[in-house]
């Protein structure tokens, strides 16, 4: 079916449309002009005027089977990954997590991603495991990668070899993605001059946290063109330090934003973007420039894990969009500004999944079904069975449990 957003400002690749036209055919946008093209007489036309048409964002960063809150790490700041993994093995909260199906905590972590405007995630996970437990979600995973855990001793055994996984995403154009410089120790200080010594670094290359890296280790990254995701959330958390982001953008590395796992990450993407704004500025003493944190979301996203098709509105493009209500004059800024109440729409491979109400005529035209829920106080309507999923997490836990990156209730 072919379906038309009109009057929206479209935020291009290059530029933004005032009164602009996104035009959808099955999954892919099949163009983005101004709205005075006529109407086909096939198509389905939204009047959208005063919104804001966004590519859906791209969270760099998580682990969907720790879909769980509240954080756990009570020694912080740690030393590295294993330290607080070990704490977190013995809390409490790990215990109540156990007793919930694994599909179920997927689902957690897409409606946690879902709600906020993100369309697309890259979930840091062996294939194997993953495809145990994730089907049927609400949200696209990113799942053609070439992986390593991290790149010490004490790594957790994902995947083959670093040198095989390297190669592997070199011969297949995959991203090849580990976590790296992420602590203190000896080993993890030298995760960049490891990869190094490997031939691991490329621009195949996404290193996640990269906390500690050097002047010198930031020159290798940009010299192979490889890509950071940056958590700073999780990362001030567990270790009160962050990447050099603006050492790592003014080396014109790759920076990628992602919200790790709410067990120790942000509540979600809102915060992410909240918290990487202030902690720009209170240590730089500078604004981080609205594009190029809208460009973390989107377009280096994209680039980072070799998805040409996403992270752009533009024809040819998959349809994965927001509509966002806001400042039609600062688009961009908008967009960074985004809550609960003002994410109007989600479009994810050219269906609706999550949107205002004010939209239902159109999910119901396109087939696409959905639940109404009230989320942080607003009326929403939702794709699946997030009510229910909720209400087998508090059987399966036994009691009212309230997630925080899930203030839902039945509308
Ligand atoms: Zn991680």
């Amino acid at each position: 079916m072919h379906w038309e957003i009109a009057n929206a400002t479209i935020i291009t690749p290059t530029d933004t449309i005032r009164q602009g036209l996104l035009s959808i055919e099955g999954n892919r946008i099949t163009g983005a002009s101004d709205s005075s093209r006529k109407q086909n007489a096939q198509s389905l036309r939204m009047d959208v005027s005063g919104l804001i048409a966004s590519p859906g964002i791209i969270d760099g960063h998580d682990h969907l089977l720790g879909s769980y809150r509240p954080r756990v790490g009570d020694r912080r700041p740690y030393l590295n990954w294993l330290a607080w993994d070990n704490d977190l093995k013995a809390s409490p909260i790990y215990k109540e997590r156990q007793q919930i199906e694994s599909s179920y905590l997927y689902k957690l972590g897409a409606y946690r991603h879902l709600i906020t405007g993100v369309t697309s995630v890259q979930d840091h996970i062996p294939h194997f495991v993953r495809e145990l437990f994730a089907s049927d979600l609400p949200i696209r995973l990113l799942k053609d990668y070439a992986l390593a855990h991290s790149v010490t001793s004490f790594a957790l055994k994902w995947g083959d070899s670093i040198e095989k996984e390297h190669q592997k995403a070199v011969d297949n154009n995959l991203p090849f993605i580990t976590h790296g410089s992420e602590g203190f120790d000896q080993e993890t200080i030298d995760t960049v001059k490891t990869l190094a010594e490997k031939n691991a670094l490329s621009p195949q290359t996404v290193i996640i946290h990269g906390i500690a890296l050097s002047d010198s280790d930031i020159d290798l990254l940009a010299r192979n063109k490889c890509s950071v995701v940056w958590c700073p959330v999780s990362n001030l958390y567990m270790f009160e330090k962050t990447a050099p982001v603006k050492k790592l953008l003014e080396k014109g590395v790759n920076v990628v934003l992602g919200t790790d796992s709410p067990m120790s990450g942000s509540i979600n993407i809102f915060e992410e973007i909240e918290v990487a704004q202030k902690y720009y500025r209170k240590t730089y003493g500078e604004t981080l420039d609205e594009k190029i944190l809208f460009a973390m979301m989107t377009t280096n996203a994209a680039r980072a894990f070799k998805q040409p098709d996403l992270g752009s509105l533009r024809e040819g493009a998959l349809a994965d969009f927001i509509l966002v209500d806001g400042d039609a004059g600062r688009p961009i800024q908008s967009v960074l500004d985004i809550n609960y109440e003002k994410l109007m729409l989600s479009v994810i491979d050219g269906k609706p999944v999550y949107g205002d109400p004010a939209f239902v005529s159109f999910f119901e035209e396109l087939d696409a079904g959905y639940q109404k829920v009230m989320v942080a106080g607003t009326k929403k309507i939702v794709s699946g069975d997030l009510l229910g999923l909720l209400e087998n997490v508090r059987k399966a836990v036994r009691y009212e449990k309230q997630i925080e990156f899930l203030p839902v209730e039945p509308w």
